[in-house]
């Protein structure tokens, strides 16, 4: 079934032959010329067609997936194109000096080769910039967010693909990385936007005359995508098992006749300014030892538009047939009362987040909000106490943090006017646990007039170094 948008086009490119066979206002009659056979309406250009869009962030990310796509493109295949948010412009470089956009241009190269290793030439940047850190509407603001949905709902409208695989949406101790997290909120968005034909109506609009100059609507159709998928980056995996299928890289590809992990490890190796991925790959074949690369490949259901079971087959119940859009709920504002307390920040925003976007199974993914951050760091956490009452209020906020940590800011006294929101910036200087514990909790009491009105705890995951700053 083709949406309406594009049915349109097919009833306009038609009309003069209708309109000819009824003998119509400008039919043929005696002693007038015939009316002309318009040209055929050109298909979408089948070149681009994608079964699976992986929509990351840096050069080197698509490698979660590789052990999967491996299996995808050699033996079952699928076709596959790759979007990046970001040339991957930050970071040590393993092989030179070059840094910042000098290495995004040498990272955007590394890429293309690595994908082409795979035989994936559907390669695009969004034209973000690689912005280290942990806290996504950071990275959403640096990529110029509204541009790089533009960007990404193009492609999804250009390859038109089956599936997407993407980071998850969510915030995770771990790597955490707040451009992975902008590449799947970016994805999310594009999944629930490029069926619509009044988002970014430009790209879904015919051309006057697509043989001439000066086009200025794309001529794209409007395309949705049946199922999204997420990997993610946390230290931790216990979250992600069952929640998604899960592929073993250790099977030998029946047409390759090697195992899927040394297709990965090849595919990696192309990364060669990335010390962590590309050179540990180049070692890793050149020494044989390729133990890092038969780890599983696991994947969280985002949602199926086509049913199926959550842990099944990427490609369960997928047809060629399109899909009509498929509308989400939208934000939704909730109906709260008197005082309360939240995680503000990015956590506030996934809250709604996957409420507007249908997936509110990602609220139940991880137990208690967590964060990861090196010993010597500042553990940053935004506070929102709300004042959904008609009269002024004091609210008392309590920072209880762990032993040898350091209250920076955060206990205080706080005045909220009636029908208002006090955002307020918790911050504690981390220190290692006395008893060697990986994680430690830091929790909030949130009062007003004696009587308490909430709570907040994270657990904080605090490693000796590195990672990301928060
Ligand atoms: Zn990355």
């Amino acid at each position: 079934m083709f949406h309406l948008s594009s049915r349109c086009w097919v009833t306009l490119a038609l009309l003069p032959v209708v309109m000819a066979a009824t003998g119509g206002a400008a039919g043929a009659r005696a002693g007038q010329a015939p009316v002309r056979e318009a040209a055929p309406s050109p298909p979408p250009d089948d070149r681009y067609k994608a079964d699976i869009l992986v929509v990351v962030a840096h050069p080197d990310d698509e490698t979660m997936v590789t052990g999967y796509l491996a299996r995808a493109i050699y033996d079952e295949h699928k076709r596959v194109a790759v979007v990046y948010g970001t040339p991957g412009n930050s970071g040590g470089n393993a092989m030179g000096y070059e840094q910042a956009a000098a290495l995004g241009a040498e990272r955007e190269i590394e890429a293309r080769r690595a994908v082409a290793d795979f035989g994936i030439m559907n390669v695009w940047f969004l034209g973000g910039t690689d912005t280290p850190g942990q806290d996504v509407l950071r990275s959403l603001e640096t990529w110029n967010h509204g541009r790089a949905l533009w960007n990404a709902v193009r492609i999804v409208r250009l390859t038109r693909p089956e599936v997407i695989l993407t980071w998850l949406p969510d915030y995770v101790a771990g790597e955490n990385h707040d451009d992975h997290q902008a590449a799947g909120v970016i994805a999310t968005e594009a999944f629930d936007m490029a069926g619509d034909p009044t988002q970014f109506p430009e790209q879904v609009a015919a051309p006057r005359d697509r043989s001439g100059i000066g086009n200025l609507t794309e001529g794209l159709r409007p395309w949705q995508p049946k199922k999204i998928y997420y990997f993610s980056d946390a230290s931790h995996v216990d979250f992600l098992r069952g929640r998604g299928p899960e592929y073993s890289t250790l099977d030998v590809s029946p047409s390759r006749h090697v195992p899927y992990y040394r297709l990965a490890a090849e595919e990696m190796a192309y990364h060669l300014t990335q010390g962590d991925t590309g050179q540990l790959a180049r070692q890793a074949l050149a020494t044989g030892h390729l133990e890092y690369f038969q780890q599983p490949v696991y994947l969280v259901m985002g949602k199926s538009l086509v049913g199926g079971s959550p842990t099944g087959d990427i490609f369960e119940n997928v047809t060629d047939h399109p899909l009509p859009f498929a509308p989400v709920r939208g934000y939704q504002p909730e109906a709260r009362a008197g005082l309360w307390v939240e995680l503000g920040g990015p956590w506030a925003f996934y809250r709604r987040f996957w409420k507007a976007h249908n997936l509110d199974h990602l609220a139940t993914l991880l137990p208690q909000p967590e964060v990861s951050l090196s010993d010597h760091e500042v553990l940053h956490l935004p506070v929102l106490i709300h004042n959904d009452t008609d009269s002024p209020a004091e609210v008392v906020l309590t920072v209880a943090a762990p032993e040898g940590w350091k209250e920076l800011r955060g206990t205080a006294r706080y005045p909220v006017r009636a029908h208002d929101v006090y955002p307020v910036e918790v911050q504690a200087a981390a220190a290692p646990s006395p008893s060697g514990a990986a994680w430690q909790t830091v929790s909030l009491r949130a009062q007003s007039e004696g009587r308490e009105i909430g709570s907040i705890t994270v657990r904080v995951n605090v490693v000796r170094s590195g990672g990301l700053p928060q």
